[in-house]
């Protein structure tokens, strides 16, 4: 799930971008969201399938300016609606993700269905014949998967925007996705974060990207600079969060610190009472 009321910025539906050898991604208008593609011989593999059948089947029908061969791996980078919930269209693929993601999905898929239908007026109707459907191969760590004759790597760099975010990189190229870790041109998203996490996971994904090209879960690809300025602000959230816990700041001078001041969620205080929340053990 991205930040609510996300204005996406013009310049997005530009068609299918090639970030390396047969790896693309395109960034559709609602969220600002990149979806990821690899090309193998015969065989595609797509990464997250948008919110609705209605997008997904965009997917689909967007993939054939690329090539005639079916979708046969679908990987989740975390299970978010807008991530996840055109999984079912892409049947009979596989669908993997991790482990955790199948369990949140099990457990906040459905209750969210009816929130999200209330929250995105323009989506409700659709979200009716949406079929949640989790993945159904899963890992812990790291896995190493192969679409038509090469090898995608999945892997598992901590707790971050969810309990379960994963990295997916292609060997042979340098373009790295990495879901809702970072976003680009917009606050991450806390709801289901851990702050205090966050910003070794983040700082993780730095030496991953090297030279090459980071592709967030929303907004423009980007380089290692990026993840690095995203890494800095997570670590001041999480520094400024373990100050107030121990009383060394107020919330309110804390605010004044925090790097997330422009979230544009009314309730701008958000990612800091995230952090406070998992400092008192209270995140789930
Ligand atoms: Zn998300």
């Amino acid at each position: 799930m991205t930040s609510p009321r996300y204005d996406a910025p013009m310049g997005v539906d530009d068609g299918w971008v090639e970030l390396g050898d047969r790896v693309f991604v395109r960034r559709y208008s609602f969220y600002d969201q990149n979806i990821g593609v690899v090309l193998g011989d015969g065989e595609a593999l797509v990464i997250d399938t948008r919110s609705t059948n209605v997008q997904a089947r965009e997917i689909l029908a967007d993939l054939r300016d690329l090539t005639p061969n079916p979708v046969t791996i679908v990987v989740d980078t975390h299970g978010h609606f807008d991530h996840a919930y055109g999984n079912h269209v892409f049947r009979p693929a596989t669908i993997w993700g991790h482990e955790r993601c199948v369990t949140f999905i099990e457990r906040t898929g459905e209750a969210r269905r009816a929130v999200i239908a209330r929250e995105e007026p323009a989506l409700a109707g659709d979200l009716v014949e949406v079929v949640i459907d989790p993945p159904d191969r899963t890992f812990a760590d790291a896995a190493t998967i192969e679409v038509g004759g090469r090898a995608v790597g999945l892997k598992f760099l901590g707790r971050a925007h969810t309990d379960h975010d994963i990295v997916i990189s292609v060997p042979g190229t340098e373009v790295l996705f990495v879901g809702d870790i970072l976003e680009n041109g917009a606050v991450p998203s806390f709801g289901d974060a851990y702050p205090m996490d966050w910003p070794a996971t983040a700082a993780a994904i730095v030496p991953l990207v090297g030279d090459g090209v980071v592709v967030p879960g929303h907004g423009d690809h980007a380089g290692r600079d990026f993840a690095e300025r995203q890494a800095v602000a997570f670590r001041s959230l999480a520094a400024i969060a373990q100050r107030v816990h121990s009383g060394e700041l107020t919330i309110d001078e804390a605010l004044a610190e925090q790097p997330f001041s422009e979230h544009p969620s009314e309730d701008a205080r958000y990612p800091l009472k995230r952090a406070l929340a998992q400092l008192r053990g209270e995140a789930r």
